[in-house]
């Protein structure tokens, strides 16, 4: 158990009184949580503080050497007024994942959880209430020695901020259109792909923004090796429906995996579909566009949940997917979860933690 001091604000901020403008990422709560880590020391100081501005030594490791992870989820606000999040656990053994892998410290499982808890707790009152609507919280870890030297890190900050965020679908769920992107890559094996690290981030864009200019609004990335093997979707993972089969990108390093890809396999699984984690090959998938046994398409992740692909383009082919239409089975997906995250519908799973 943490011992957390908490120093509520003096002066907090006005919430939003439009719930549909909310948008993501651009509003904060009143409070942050935080805790510091040295190599003499550990985990220490843990506490919740008024949300403000870091003060940060110009030679910090994570300005210079990307030494930096994060984590996103969401809390969410049910019909009785509580709220919860959904498998935070999940969310914490990844961040120990990523951190062995940037060589970070370990934050404890149960320390994350209790931490974000106790942020959420007091800052209930930023959760919205509109449909659709969510408390997101950005956890992340940088190193933060005060040094140029090129070392293992010695002094690290663990932080958590949190907002209000909109609904993803306000208009409806659109399939959106994604470009098959055949020269950068986002990750290689051996290298940082299955870790939520801030650089795997900067090595996409340039690829995004390229799509974005074509009119396409994420890259379906390849994998870093052979320039093969579908990987992921934009930030996102991925999944197709061939043949009556759903198949996912099995996770072989450079791939992210990613809570909703683990929950949409564990749910279809439950409702008796055939789903397969293996290596899906760009020639196996133009051959299922061309042969009309490509029928359905999606991207998933905490944000939007579910994404329909309406439309993917390779070089100068564009393939139309299920007439750029959702379909059944990512509709299902979309409403089981959804439901349970806004405790709708049943929890069989054991998915959701009250935060109180
Ligand atoms: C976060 C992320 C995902 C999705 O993970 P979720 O836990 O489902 O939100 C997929 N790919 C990348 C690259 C990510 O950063």
């Amino acid at each position: 158990m943490l011992n957390i001091r908490i120093e509520k604000t003096t002066a907090p901020k006005a919430k939003p009184t439009d719930e549909s403008q909310l948008g993501f990422g651009k509003i904060f709560s009143d409070h942050m949580a935080l805790i510091d880590w040295s190599a003499d020391e550990g985990w220490h100081d843990a506490r919740i503080v008024p949300f403000a501005n870091f003060s940060i030594h110009p030679a910090s490791t994570c300005l210079h050497y990307g030494s930096e992870i994060f984590e996103g989820l969401k809390a969410y606000r049910t019909a009785d007024g509580s709220i919860q999040l959904f498998r935070p656990e999940e969310n914490a053994r990844r961040m120990i994942n990523s951190s062995e892998r940037l060589c970070l410290p370990q934050l404890p499982e149960e320390d994350f959880i209790q931490i974000i808890k106790e942020l959420v707790k007091l800052d209930a009152d930023w959760v919205p209430h509109s449909d659709g609507t969510s408390l997101y919280i950005r956890p992340f870890l940088l190193g933060n020695d005060e040094t140029l030297g090129v070392h293992a890190v010695h002094h690290a900050l663990f932080a958590v901020i949190c907002g209000p965020v909109g609904s993803y679908y306000k208009e409806g769920i659109n399939p959106v259109g994604i470009m098959i992107e055949d020269t950068d890559v986002r990750a290689v094996r051996g290298g940082t792909g299955y870790a939520k690290c801030g650089g795997n981030y900067a090595a996409s864009n340039r690829a995004g923004e390229k799509a974005e200019q074509k009119g396409y609004s994420q890259v379906l990335w390849l994998d870093g090796v052979e320039r093969k093997y579908i990987e992921e979707v934009g930030a996102m993972n991925v999944m197709f429906k061939i043949a009556g089969e759903v198949v996912t990108p099995a996770l072989t390093g450079s791939i992210l995996p990613g809570v909703t890809r683990k929950s949409c396999i564990e749910l279809l699984k439950s409702k008796g579909y055939k789903v397969s984690e293996r290596l899906l090959s760009l020639d196996e998938l133009a051959a299922a566009l061309e042969n009309g046994t490509l029928e359905e398409a999606w991207g998933c992740g905490t944000a939007a949940v579910v994404s329909p692909i309406g439309r993917l383009a390779y070089k100068d082919k564009v393939f139309v997917i299920n007439e750029g239409k959702i379909g059944e089975v990512t509709q299902m997906l979309y409403d089981t979860l959804t439901g349970i995250q806004w405790g709708k519908i049943a929890d069989p799973f054991g998915w959701t933690q009250k935060v109180d």
